[in-house]
């Protein structure tokens, strides 16, 4: 057993999130808006991405240094071309016990034969509404919810664990809520519902937008009886419920009205090779240079050590504090969500 390096709260490096492209089909407003994200838009040239040989050697370094679960992610990760053959390599890496997918769902069911074979076992869609004509508003492209619902069925019946996420957002989708929970209730989906971040500069959040999880529950108890479920594990982020009448549950991700800063052990590496030490970074560090430039796997590992051991990033925690700064952070479609 590997032991996980950790931070300057004592949080270990324990799961690493990649974004395998910074290219999405969608332009959802509060993720990438029409209005920055347009036909103009200059994305990053393949050659600035990393290479599947480059993730490869990078994470086996980070195995090496106790990352056991990664989860690959964009910009949307089926449109990065030969995603199942960078999956079925990450499985390969001694350590890694754990891949999972998050996806639009778009593509899922052109690939879910293939990702399967490559080892894939879970996957999470994002889906923030199943009325035809919300969700096609809210995709900003009008892509069908009906793609995605193949999607999930394709991928349900290959055999994946599907999660669904639903961005919960006020005035937009909160109608939403209880015919998606009946949705992945019927299926045997977990539902988690995720409150409205402010991540990036680019989506106009505001606090009142934000549906915190208690009034998610709420509404969810008008239909449905629930009680919360213990933590799996250190750093398990879904606060979770169960249905009174079933085995499916729901989870929240409560970034907004119950930080988990605390327990946090994610590093995150960008489509272009930086590290990023928590969602709501300005900066990453610059993998990518260091290992263009040759450098061996010691020097790699060291770096990637130095600069978890550094990690005080707590921002959920000092959210207010940190607003007031007016300090920059970068977009979630560029660092993966
Ligand atoms: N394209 C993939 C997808 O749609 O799942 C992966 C990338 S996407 C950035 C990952 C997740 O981040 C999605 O579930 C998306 O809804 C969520 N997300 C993006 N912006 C968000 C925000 N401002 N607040 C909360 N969740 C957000």
């Amino acid at each position: 057993m590997k032991e996980a390096v950790t931070d300057r709260f004592g949080r270990p490096m324990q799961d690493l999130r990649i974004s395998v492209t910074d290219r999405c089909q969608f332009r959802c407003s509060y993720c990438m808006p029409k209005e920055i994200f347009g036909t103009d838009y200059a994305f990053l040239p393949k050659q600035e991405l990393l290479s599947f040989d480059e993730l490869e050697k990078v994470v086996k370094i980070f195995a090496e240094k106790g990352v056991k679960k990664v989860r690959i992610t964009g910009g949307e990760p089926l449109m990065r071309p030969g995603l199942p053959e960078l999956v079925r390599r990450i499985y390969a890496i001694d350590g890694i016990g754990d891949v999972g997918l998050t996806t639009n769902g778009v593509l899922l069911g052109h690939y879910a034969k293939e990702l399967f074979e490559a080892g894939l076992t879970r996957v999470n869609v994002s889906l923030d509404a199943i009325d035809e004509e919300l969700f096609r508003k809210m995709n900003g492209q009008g892509v069908p919810p009906q793609k995605v619902f193949r999607g999930i069925e394709t991928a349900l019946a290959f055999g994946f664990q599907v999660k669904v996420n639903m961005v919960v957002q006020r005035g937009v989708n909160e109608q939403e809520i209880l015919p998606l929970a009946r949705y992945c209730k019927e299926k045997g989906i977990t539902l988690r519902f995720i409150e409205f971040m402010d991540v990036g500069n680019d989506n106009a959040w505001s606090y009142e937008r934000v549906i915190p999880k208690t009034e998610i529950l709420n509404i969810l108890s008008e239909k449905y009886e629930l009680a919360p479920v213990e933590k799996d594990y250190f750093g398990e982020v879904a606060r979770r419920y169960k249905y009174g009448d079933s085995q499916e549950q729901v989870g929240f991700i409560t970034s907004v009205s119950e930080s988990f800063c605390s327990s946090c052990t994610r590093i995150r590496l960008s489509s272009d090779g930086k590290l990023f030490n928590c969602l709501f970074a300005s900066e990453g560090r610059d993998l990518k240079q260091l290992l263009r430039e040759g450098a061996s796997e010691q020097e790699l590992g060291d770096f990637i050590t130095g600069n978890w051991r550094d990690r005080d990033d707590r921002y959920s925690d000092e959210r207010w504090e940190q607003r007031k700064s007016g300090k920059k952070k970068i977009n979630m479609s560029y660092i993966g969500g």
